[in-house]
């Protein structure tokens, strides 16, 4: 007699999925038996590449277009959402860009976009997400923040104040949903092979790493599988857990 998976139920989220690690959160959801969607903005066949890869392990996943930093958007790719899946379970606010330039010489517009994503871009999926998950009396929801949110990084003042951000929306959150049987958590990884840190001079980086190496999407994916599905993660909540080799302790 085979055991029912509980997992097989559940239907995820996963804002920007197509690639780097928004992919490998997917990929780790779909190959336990939960029913993913794979949210990107520019870059379909990739999103449909993961698509397949969790079809290929007798997952469940679909793509969707959208962009996570505008509002009718948002609206829409829950509604749709909604409409074929009929819950949301897990919602990961993964999508995330960079726009660097030192404060003096950054442009407005590269401030207001970036802040337009990555901080309104989870205020957005949240709220969108919170109706259906109140009424389930269940959800979790995991936002990717950063370390360079805890520590700040020259260069980086809009990507680092959005990240902050991030980190005081999931403790707030988290109190408003907590008696709800909503957990909110964050993720804030170090630095982690991307496209996103694909150029940045790995010398000097790498002598702030205690553990000597960049991250792999895989080492946040399982952090974020942790949160998302084991049981003891459902009494675990504003948390923010650092997959980092070490970069900020304390
Ligand atoms: P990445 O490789 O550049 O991938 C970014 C993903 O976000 C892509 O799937 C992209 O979709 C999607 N995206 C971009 N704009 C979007 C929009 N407007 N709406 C929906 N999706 C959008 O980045 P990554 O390194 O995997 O980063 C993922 C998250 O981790 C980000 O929040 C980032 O800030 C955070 N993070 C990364 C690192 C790191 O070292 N890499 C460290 C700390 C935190 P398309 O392919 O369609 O463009």
């Amino acid at each position: 007699m085979t055991t029912a998976n509980p997992l097989s139920d559940q239907t995820a989220v996963v804002t920007g999925a197509s690639r780097g690690i928004g992919k490998a959160i997917a990929i780790a959801l779909g190959k336990a038996g939960i029913e993913v969607v794979i949210n990107y903005a520019n870059s379909p066949e990739k999103a449909q590449e993961v698509v397949e890869e969790i079809l290929d392990s007798g997952g469940k996943a679909y793509s969707m277009q959208g962009n996570v930093g505008d509002e009718k958007s948002v609206e829409t790719i829950f509604k749709k959402v909604l409409e074929r899946s009929g819950r949301i379970d897990i919602l990961i606010n993964n999508a995330g860009i960079t726009r660097d330039g030192l404060l003096m010489r950054m442009k407005t517009e590269d401030w207001q976009s970036l802040i337009d994503l990555n901080l309104t871009g989870v205020f957005l999926c949240t709220r969108a997400v919170a109706r259906q998950m109140l009424k389930q009396k269940s959800g979790r929801i995991i936002n990717i923040t950063s370390v360079v949110g805890l520590m700040g990084n020259a260069g980086q003042s809009n990507y680092a104040a959005a990240k902050a951000g991030v980190i005081g929306l999931t403790k707030s959150t988290a109190k408003e949903f907590a008696s709800r049987g909503i957990t909110v958590n964050a993720v804030a990884p170090g630095f982690i092979d991307t496209d996103m840190t694909k150029g940045l001079k790995a010398e000097e980086i790498l002598s702030a790493i205690p553990l000597g190496h960049f991250g792999k999407p895989e080492h946040i994916a399982g952090a974020v599988y942790y949160l998302a599905t084991d049981q003891s993660a459902s009494y675990i909540t504003g948390q923010v857990l650092q997959v980092d080799g070490g970069m900020v302790m304390g």
